[in-house]
């Protein structure tokens, strides 16, 4: 399959999944923007390397998805969008009663609202190119809850009701939106939650992988980058252009329990 001739917009693309998924477009032949909320040389890096190993065009737009004003901009400064994979995420632990209140904002502003911000720009540049993608990086915890998650499960669950919203807004054009829901995958965001959990639960790294982390993923294995790469390419290519609105669940088996 080639997406030659398509532009791919990634938010949160200079680490973990997004990253992988850029890379993955850009070898189906799309061109690629990346982005991410710094402006340093090697984000700027990342582009060009993608762009010398795959031959497509890829650029880094810096903008800071907590705004909207920036994840408008993004697209704008992008000028086309053909596939658009919302990929940016935080997160952040701690019982509701304790919860940050900025915290809170930020989750909500970065993993939901900057979705609505992107799309509402990226659309009209779909139904002008008579195509288009939008792939939202969803989680398990846009289908089910664990405690001391109530930002990102309530930014998770509104990215699956937008991501039908806009199904049924496109059904009848040829644009598609889908949301792929993982569960546990090895990136500097789960990474970062080891050390606290470690000491939480007084555990061994291994236990807080097997026992905490991987408890409600029956394979009992991580889902990687690479399967939810995969996932985003076979849900722009033509196999998947009558599936719209739905979730597809990378878990290992979570959401079956
Ligand atoms: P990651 O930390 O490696 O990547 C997150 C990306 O978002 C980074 O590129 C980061 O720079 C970017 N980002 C953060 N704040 C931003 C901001 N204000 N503006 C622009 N970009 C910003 O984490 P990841 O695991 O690759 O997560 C990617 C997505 O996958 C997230 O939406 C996350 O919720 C989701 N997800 C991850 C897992 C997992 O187990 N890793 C599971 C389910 C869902």
């Amino acid at each position: 399959m080639t997406l030659a001739g398509k532009t791919a917009v990634i938010t949160g693309s200079n680490s973990g999944i997004g990253l992988g998924i850029a890379w993955s477009l850009a070898q189906a032949g799309a061109d690629v923007v990346l982005n991410s909320y710094t402006d340093r040389e090697e984000d700027h890096e990342i582009a060009r390397q993608i762009a010398s190993e795959t031959g497509v065009t890829a650029r880094y737009i810096q903008a800071d998805l907590s705004k909207g004003a920036d994840a408008r901009r993004l697209i704008e400064e992008a000028g086309r969008c053909d596939i658009l994979v919302n990929n940016a995420g935080i997160q952040h632990v701690a019982p509701v009663e304790d919860f940050p209140t900025d915290k809170w904002d930020a989750i909500i502003a970065i993993n939901m609202s900057s979705s609505f911000h992107t799309a509402a720009i990226a659309l009209p540049m779909m139904r002008k190119a008579g195509w288009g993608r939008v792939v939202n990086i969803a989680s398990a915890h846009g289908l089910t809850a664990s405690p001391y998650k109530s930002a990102y499960i309530a930014a998770k669950h509104g990215v699956v009701g937008l991501t039908k919203t806009i199904a049924l807004e496109t059904a009848q054009e040829p644009i598609t939106c889908n949301a792929i829901c993982p569960g546990y995958v090895l990136t500097p965001l789960v990474e970062a939650q080891i050390p606290d959990t470690m000491k939480k639960y007084d555990m061994s790294r291994e236990d807080v992988i097997r026992k905490v982390m991987l408890d409600r993923q029956p394979s009992k294995e991580f889902a990687t980058v690479e399967q939810l790469s995969g996932t985003t390419v076979f849900l722009c290519s033509d196999a998947a252009a009558q599936i719209t609105g739905t979730t597809i669940s990378v878990d290992g088996g979570w959401t079956a329990l």
